[in-house]
C-alpha cells in the first residue's frame, strides 16, 4: 500500500492512479492525511483490502499536487553521522549512541516542493525516512521492524552556517527552515517494500541539475545496508528513552557525498533541481529559489 497526501486529502496510490480514502471508505476514515495514524491497525487492514489500481473511484493525479504524506507528526527524529563514510567526510567520530536531533514539523514539505534557500551554505542529505506504525516504549531491537508502518524518501536540507552556530553546535534550527524536510512521494508499507527489495539494504541516491534543461549528475549513491544504527536498532534506542507515537518520523541519516564534505565545498544554488531516490519507494524532487 502507498499512502499519499493529494491536495490535503489522504489517498491510496497505485501508479498514476489515486483513490480518495474518505470517499472509498464511505466516511469510515477521514480525509485529513494525519488521521491515518489515529488507528493504524484499522486503517492498514482496510487499505490492504482495497486496490486503487482497479477501483471505480480512482483517478489520475498530478505529482505537483502531492504534499507531505505525514503532514503533522508528533515527533520527527533526525539521526546524524549514521553512515561511516559520511562521518569521515564530516571529519567527526562515529558516535557510540545515535546522534539525535529534530527537524521541527513545520519544516515538512511534499515531494515536489519549491524550497527557498536561507543562505549560500545550504546542503543536501538524501535519507531513508521511517514512519512509526505502532509506537510505545522499550521496544526490543528484535521487534524493531514490527513497530514500523512504512518507509518514505526524505531530504534533510541543512543550512550549515546555522547548524554550526555556537559551541557545541546545535543542529535543530539549521535543519528546520520552511520546506527543509521534503518527504514522499508516499508512505510505502513494509510489506510492499519487501515485495520489491530488502528493506535493510535499499539503494539511495541523490542527483542534481543546474537548471531545467541540464542533465542530472550524481551527488550521493549509497545503500541503507551501510547504516551504522539500523532501523530496528534506532527504534530500540529511541524508545528506550522517549515514547514513540504512530506517524512519528525518523530521518535515518545520509551517506557520503554532501556538499560540505567536498573540496572545495559546494552548496545549493537557486534554479537547481535536486532529485532524491530510494529503491522500491520512489523519488522526491526539489527546486530552489532565493
Ligand atoms: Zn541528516
Amino acid at each position: 500500500m502507498r499512502i499519499a497526501n493529494l491536495k490535503g486529502r489522504a489517498v491510496l496510490v497505485a501508479g498514476d492512479q489515486a483513490l480518495d480514502v474518505e470517499q472509498a471508505s464511505e466516511g469510515r476514515f477521514e480525509a485529513d492525511p494525519q488521521s491515518v495514524w489515529k488507528d493504524w491497525p484499522a486503517f492498514s487492514s482496510w487499505g490492504a483490502s482495497v486496490d486503487p489500481a482497479g477501483h471505480a473511484r480512482s483517478a489520475s493525479f498530478d505529482r505537483a499536487d502531492l504534499g507531505a504524506p505525514v503532514p503533522r507528526p508528533s515527533q520527527v527524529f533526525g539521526i546524524g553521522l549514521n553512515y561511516a563514510d559520511h562521518a569521515r567526510e564530516a571529519q567527526l567520530e562515529v558516535p557510540e549512541h545515535p546522534l539525535v536531533f529534530t527537524k521541527f514539523p513545520s519544516s515538512l514539505s511534499g515531494p515536489a516542493a519549491t524550497v527557498r534557500l536561507s543562505s549560500d551554505r545550504v546542503d543536501w542529505e538524501a535519507e531513508l525516512v521511517v514512519v512509526i506504525g505502532s509506537g510505545g516504549r522499550d521496544i526490543a531491537e528484535s521487534n524493531g521492524w514490527d513497530a514500523v508502518a512504512g518507509l518514505t524518501v526524505g531530504q534533510d536540507l541543512s543550512d550549515r552556517t546555522v547548524q554550526n552556530w555556537g559551541k557545541p553546535a546545535q543542529f535543530n534550527l539549521g535543519k528546520s527552515f520552511q520546506g527543509y524536510a521534503p518527504t514522499g512521494p508516499a508512505v510505502v508499507t513494509l510489506d510492499e517494500v519487501r515485495a520489491a527489495a530488502d528493506p535493510d539494504a535499499l539503494s539511495i541516491s541523490c542527483r542534481i541539475a543546474d537548471d531545467e534543461d541540464s542533465e542530472l549528475r550524481t551527488l550521493q549513491d549509497g545503500t541503507t545496508g551501510d547504516l551504522i544504527f539500523t532501523v530496528p536498532r534506532l527504534v530500540a534506542e529511541l524508545s528506550a528513552i522517549v515514547e514513540l507515537f504512530p506517524g512519528d518520523l525518523v530521518f535515518t541519516g545520509t551517506p557520503a557525498g554532501v556538499g560540505m564534505g567536498r573540496n572545495p565545498q559546494v552548496f545549493l544554488k537557486p534554479g537547481q533541481r535536486l532529485v532524491t531516490e530510494i529503491e522500491a519507494i520512489g523519488t522526491v524532487e526539489q527546486r530552489f529559489v532565493l
